[in-house]
This record gives structure tokens, sequence and C-alpha cells, in this order.
């Protein structure tokens, strides 16, 4: 896109006085943040510029920068918010943007589960913001592109408004730490799920322990599939799907793949995230004495992203 892409004072304002005058007009453009000194590009907040872009920056190689929880992204695609078999919901927050592999992966996962496991379509949430980077709020992954959340609810016959799409309610399928809610889980869940960890691009997918326990009782025949999927927090509604690092994306910092003792996660691993242990920090001991003061910590900066973001930032 030519079009010089505009962000708000407020952002300059908020992690700089080095630049104060220079930004006092409304808005400031492409060019004006690429008349910026190395220096002072360095410390603009990261969440606040990411945040501020609306384009991706196109006319860079697609790839993913750095980590999946410390990085951007280069030549982001859109998904599109319609598809044969997918809906983009929550439309405001403009982050259905990904490498290509992600967005490929994601209209592949919708269509073969419409056709093949009974899957109505993929109501589609976060992926990344346009040029991704730490977001405001929500996630500490889905930096580069490399990550998406899919509802649990199936998607509707109809295509769903703007405003539908914003205020839509989940369905939380694991109301609770130890199971299911039956009236809502169905076997094409779990057919859903197995197909996205059959896909090779695939390296983790995210849910809630009572979700990966119903899996690991339902498989049958080759298990292998189920070292993919994942206990953990917070998935109680949607799955996390992450990607490896395409191959050749050399600054995509890879995870280790999941390689559980058993085969499958469902044993020792499994029966921890059942148990208390990594739910403890939730019940906090009462504070005997008033807790000290703590000062928050300064604000990420651009300087805390792989150097190559620094381009991200500023190319057209
Ligand atoms: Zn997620």
């Amino acid at each position: 896109m030519k079009r010089p892409l505009l962000i708000a004072t407020a952002l300059l304002a908020a992690g700089l006085g080095i630049i104060g005058a220079a930004w006092s007009q409304s808005v400031v453009d492409m060019r004006a943040l690429a008349a910026l000194s190395d220096a002072e590009l360095m410390k603009l907040p990261a969440k606040k510029l990411f945040s501020s872009f609306t384009t991706p920056a196109a006319s860079m190689k697609s790839r993913p920068i750095g980590f999946y929880a410390k990085g951007c992204q280069a030549g982001a695609v859109a998904l599109p918010i319609d598809g044969p078999a997918w809906q983009v919901i929550r439309l405001s927050r403009n982050r259905n943007w990904g490498q290509p592999v992600l967005v490929d992966v994601i209209e592949r996962l919708a269509t073969e589960a419409k056709a093949k496991d009974g899957w109505n379509g993929l109501l589609v949430a976060d992926m990344s913001m346009p040029r991704g980077g730490p977001m405001p709020s929500g996630h500490a992954s889905h930096q580069i592109g490399l990550d998406a959340d899919i509802w649990f609810k199936p998607m509707p016959d109809r295509r769903m408004t703007a405003k539908e799409r914003e205020n839509i309610k989940p369905e939380v399928v694991a109301p609770t730490r130890h199971g299911l809610d039956k009236s809502l889980w169905t076997e094409a869940h779990a057919r859903l799920l197995k197909r996205t960890a059959s896909y090779p691009e695939v390296e983790r997918i995210f849910v809630n322990p009572p979700i990966k326990a119903e899996l690991c009782k339902w498989a049958t025949g080759d298990r292998s599939w189920l070292a993919k999927v994942r206990p953990y927090f917070n998935h109680n509604y949607h799955f996390h799907i992450r990607l490896r690092c395409p191959a050749g994306a050399n600054n995509c910092k890879p995870q280790p793949s999941v390689r559980p003792a058993d085969g499958t996660g469902c044993g020792k691993e499994l029966a921890y995230w059942m148990g208390n242990g990594p739910w403890k920090s939730e019940k906090k001991p009462p504070e005997k004495k008033p807790p000290k003061p703590v000062k928050p910590p300064p604000p990420l900066t651009l300087a805390s992203l792989p150097a190559e973001c620094r381009a991200v930032v500023t190319a057209e």
C-alpha cells in the first residue's frame, strides 16, 4: 500500500520525551517515522507502536522475525473475513494477519473440516496484528504471524454482521478444571482437533487440560498426533494453533518440537495438569505484611525486539 500510514501522535507522546515538539501535529506519517534517528526509533513503546499499524510491511518478503512471544512479522497477509468455511470475528481488533503459511493452514483446515469432520466452519479470532509485535491486550504470543485462536463454537450458517461478530458469546466447553460441558462438546470437536494436529506445519495446539483428557480417551489407532495437543491455562472456549518456523525463515526462533516420553502426553504430563500443581498460584496465601510498592517495569520498546523489526516498522 503506497499511502503513508498514519500514526496517532499519542503513540509518540507516550514514549518520547526526546522528540517533543517535532511530533506536536495531530498525526504523523511513515515518512516522519522513517526520519527518526535509530536511537529515537528504538525508544518507541513497542505495544503502542505495533498496534498503530493498520497495514502490513508489504514491501518486505514474508517472514516471521523472532520468537512467538518476542518478535514481529514482515510481508503479512490478511485472512479474508469471510470464506467458504470460516468467518473472522472481532473485526475491530484488526488481528486477522499472519504469514502466508498460517492463512493457508486456516483455509485448508476450515474447508477440510467442513467437508469431512462435520464441523460447520471456523470462527477465527486473534491471529497477529498487520506487522505482528506485542499486543496491547490479550496475549504474550501471537507476535510473528504463526499463531491463531479458533473458537470451539461452530460457525453459524449465515454470514454474521460486523456487530454480531464483535458481540458474539463463546461456548465454554471446559467450564471447570476437571471436566467438559457435555451439552456443548461433540465428537466433531475431537475430529477438528485431530485434523489440526495432522498438518505437518502445526507444531502445537493449546487446550485446557480436560479437553486433552477427552481426546486421550477418544483417540484410537495411531495416537501420535496427541503429542501436539498441549494442556494449558485459558483455552476453555478456544484452541490455539501454533505453526513451526517455516523452512528458510532464518530469523524465526524455533521452539523445540513436543516429544512427551509416552508419545502422546496422555500419561504423566496430563496427570500433572489434571492435578493441583499448575494451578496452585491461583490460590495465593493471604499477605501478612502490606506489599512494598513496586515500580512498574518500563514499557517494552522497539529496542527489546529483534533488530530486524526496525525495518518492519519503517517499511511501506
Ligand atoms: Zn492464542
